[in-house]
């Protein structure tokens, strides 16, 4: 009888995993964004779900679990606390390039055995002083010295970097190679060095501490991805990001919702018979919330599809597709947080209501740069010029 809660929690769902976690996001949301610190407490709920593994395949001691279900997750989770989506997110989508990319080598496979069994935490080094948020350009390389590489990055922004149990940092494949020559390597807490050379104090998105270091390393190269990081970016980076962060921009946007709801279910309370003015556009709100649904379900279908023919993992049509998932979702999410800021007046604007959509305003304004979408539409763009876009209603 002893081991029956841990019974009971294995047979739970990672879904069903979430949801004490999910309490306990809620209950340190305005602390987290209010004191600008990591979201200590959800992460340790996480990792005590086992919920950080759940993309790693079976085999290796994870959960095997669909993107759709992940995506919910981070929608989910961002209902409750946008930061704490947000790395959950990052994580996720660093576990992809694993789990996509690393299964020919044995070092790979090793590590996301560890990721799965430890419950380790993975960040992200891509932006670089000197290139900004081009993910496809490095200006620092690899430096190899037999089996061991070397490498110095000004990271400008890394996400929970001092929480981190491991980096995945991307750089020049060598010192004469082209700055799109570009390799990722997974690096671990105790082989690289963090000096601190820029503060987070942001508008918004507080909890993910996404300070700026200079990062330097040294590991065996065996921890370099086999393959070049230009067939991870477009193969499944670029992919699980759009929609893992527009995942957790719709549970921004739907939380907002939910409060604009709560406003005039309590407005009609105190003047029965009498339709609050806000109510035709909540009306409005819920279709533009319904239309950000559409496109994230859509797009994960269309990853899917993708996935089972590298022609279309590598098409224009496909790039096309999911550089729109993240422009469309990452305007609609602060466009419906605005409109809920109509709707609950000046209970939305005030910190200290239970209407309040102050904080998720400035988590949302996030998404337009969190690369920029001018960059996006810039890409989309030249790929335009060379391609017809698809106008069919087909899946
Ligand atoms: C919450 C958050 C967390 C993040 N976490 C991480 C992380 O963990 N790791 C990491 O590596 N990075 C992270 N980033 C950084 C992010 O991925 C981008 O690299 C960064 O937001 C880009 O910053 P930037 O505006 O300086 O750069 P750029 O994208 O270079 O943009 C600079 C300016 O140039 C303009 N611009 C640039 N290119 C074009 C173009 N082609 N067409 C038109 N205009 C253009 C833009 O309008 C913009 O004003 C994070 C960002 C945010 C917001």
């Amino acid at each position: 009888m002893a081991n029956a809660p841990a019974r009971v929690a294995h047979l739970q769902t990672p879904r069903q995993r979430l949801e004490s976690v999910i309490q306990i996001a809620r209950a340190h949301a305005s602390e987290v964004d209010c004191e600008n610190r990591f979201p200590a407490e959800t992460f340790e709920a996480l990792k005590r779900a086992r919920l950080l593994g759940v993309m790693i395949p079976a085999q290796y001691g994870g959960d095997s679990l669909s993107l759709a279900d992940i995506v919910d997750m981070c929608g989910a989770l961002g209902q409750a606390c946008a930061s704490s989506a947000m790395i959950f997110a990052m994580h996720q989508i660093k576990v992809s390039s694993l789990v996509t990319h690393g299964t020919e080598s044995a070092w790979h496979i090793d590590f996301m055995k560890r990721v799965a069994a430890e419950q380790l935490l993975l960040g992200s080094a891509t932006t670089e002083g000197g290139i900004g948020g081009d993910l496809r350009s490095s200006i620092c390389a690899i430096e190899r010295d037999g089996a061991i590489f070397r490498l110095v990055k000004e990271a400008n922004v890394i996400s929970y970097g001092r929480q981190s149990d491991a980096i995945l940092i991307t750089a020049r494949s060598h010192s004469g190679a082209a700055s799109s020559d570009q390799v990722m390597a997974v690096v671990l807490r105790d082989q690289y060095a963090l000096e601190k050379t820029i503060d987070w104090d942001t508008l918004g998105m507080r909890g993910t501490c996404s300070e700026g270091f200079r990062f330097t390393c040294e590991a065996p190269a065996e921890q370099i991805f086999p393959h070049p990081f230009a067939e991870i970016a477009a193969q499944s980076m670029l992919a699980m990001a759009h929609l893992m962060w527009g995942g957790v921009w719709f549970g921004i946007a739907a939380d907002a919702v939910a409060r604009a709801q709560a406003y005039l279910r309590a407005e009609a309370r105190k003047r029965p018979g009498e339709k609050p003015p806000g109510a035709i556009r909540l009306a409005e709100t819920v279709g533009v919330l319904q239309e950000m649904k559409s496109v994230i379900v859509s797009g994960i279908s269309a990853y899917e599809r993708a996935k089972l023919r590298d022609e279309e993992l590598s098409s224009v049509g496909f790039s096309v597709a999911m550089n729109n998932v993240k422009v469309t979702t990452s305007q609609a999410a602060a466009d419906i947080v605005r409109d809920v800021l109509l709707i609950n007046g000046i209970y939305g604007y005030r910190n200290d209501s239970p209407y309040s959509v102050a904080r998720h305003m400035r988590d949302a304004l996030s998404a337009a740069i969190m690369i920029n979408n001018d960059r996006i539409l810039g890409n989309t763009s030249n790929l335009l010029l060379v391609s017809k876009f698809d106008t069919s209603l087909v899946a």
